[in-house]
């Protein structure tokens, strides 16, 4: 067949997300990299101002992860009506209106506030939105759901989000699993789920579905080595000694399911930032090594970060985020104030995990 001339001509292949200042309203692409400051004017309303004298005014709003195309097309129908046909949304998955009038403030509140379901909030010194992972929505190595129970908490902290009355900001984030994909390192307070079980292996499939050497090849660990059963099939097997439950197989080998419904639950961890001011970004570290996977609201999860998230905001001092303050009055304390028990599963016992551990004795009982 021949090919037409210049078939390749004006032909765009790669390419790529659309360059980012092509969605900014006018006042951000005039000010570009001269904003001075901002300033948090009531919860969810922010003020930016610019060296050239021009501001912006934001109203954060809480928005979720997952969304029904009626609710964006709500958010959308707000946007061109009071913003000119411009919106964001936060790493936080909250959705921020921005006009540059203060005129046009007033209404677009009002505007958010008759939808009902767009309440304001989420800056400062309070919680924002929880940032989570697909759960049993989308993934396939989840160990807990992630919606649902963000949702859960969510719904008891609400006050948080549309106050700012806690010490400083408090960010929690969700992962269902250890390859997490959400910010469970570094959150003040992160839900991670977690495997207990090695995989089961079904070895009348595996050779139909899966690579043998690729599934092999995919643990970290080398717990998998190839094995034939009875019946001949080719299959692999796993030492569960060296399995930690990682769940990458089943990434490679769909006959290789992990999911358990005793073994899988949730880890709660607590202490992690970003942030750079006042300390150094830190690791979360562990507060709760185990608790059940209970949909549909999975109390005991909730009723623990509620109280953690109490004892915090009685306790420690203004501007200290949870790390902070455990660090400040001892870890030893941070547990005898919770009431969180402290056991073996605390202790790192990662084989280069030496260089973590405290080695003076300024313990604080
Ligand atoms: Fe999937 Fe794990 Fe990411 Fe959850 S954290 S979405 S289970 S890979
Ligand atoms: Fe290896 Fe992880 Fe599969 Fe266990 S769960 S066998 S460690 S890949």
């Amino acid at each position: 067949m021949d090919l037409p001339e210049n078939y390749m001509q004006d032909r765009i292949t790669d390419v790529g997300p659309p360059k980012y200042d092509d969605f900014w309203p006018e006042v951000i692409k005039k000010n570009y990299g001269q904003w001075k400051s901002h300033r948090i004017l009531e919860p969810g309303v922010l003020v930016h101002v610019s060296e050239t004298g021009d501001k912006v005014y934001t109203v954060r709003v809480a928005g979720t992860r997952i969304m029904s195309v009626l609710h964006i097309e709500d958010i959308c129908k707000i946007a061109d009506e009071y913003c000119g046909g411009f919106v964001r949304f936060t790493t936080r998955n909250n959705i921020e209106f921005m006009v540059d009038d203060k005129a046009k403030l007033e209404p677009l509140k009002k505007a958010l506030e008759a939808k009902g379901n767009m309440p304001r909030g989420g800056t400062g010194a309070g919680i924002t939105n929880i940032v989570h992972t697909q759960g049993w929505i989308h993934c396939h190595t989840p160990a807990i759901d992630a919606s649902g129970i963000v949702k859960a908490v969510m719904d008891e902290l609400f006050d948080y989000f549309t106050s700012m009355k806690l010490p400083a900001h408090l960010r929690i984030s969700l992962a269902c699993c250890l390859n997490m994909c959400g910010a469970v390192h570094c959150s003040d307070i992160s839900i991670l789920g977690i495997h207990r079980k090695p995989p089961a292996v079904e070895h009348s499939n595996l050779n139909n579905v899966c690579e043998i050497p690729t599934t092999i090849a995919s643990c970290p660990t080398a717990a998998i080595r190839p094995y034939k059963d009875e019946a001949g099939n080719k299959s692999v097997q796993v030492n569960v000694e060296r399995c930690m439950f990682c769940g990458n197989c089943y990434t490679m080998c769909p006959a290789m399911p992990l999911a358990d419904g005793e073994g899988d639950g949730i880890a709660l961890w607590v202490g992690g930032k970003v942030s750079n001011a006042k300390s150094a970004p830190k690791f979360s570290k562990l507060m709760v090594p185990f608790l059940p996977n209970e949909p549909p609201r999975w109390p005991s999860t909730v009723n623990t970060i509620k109280h953690v998230v109490e004892v915090y905001a009685r306790d420690a001092r203004p501007f200290e985020r949870i790390g902070e303050w455990a660090e400040r009055i001892g870890w030893e304390r941070f547990f005898e104030k919770t009431g969180i028990e402290f056991g073996h599963h605390h202790i790192d016992d990662y084989r280069l995990a030496m260089t973590t551990w405290r080695t003076t004795p300024q313990f604080k009982f």
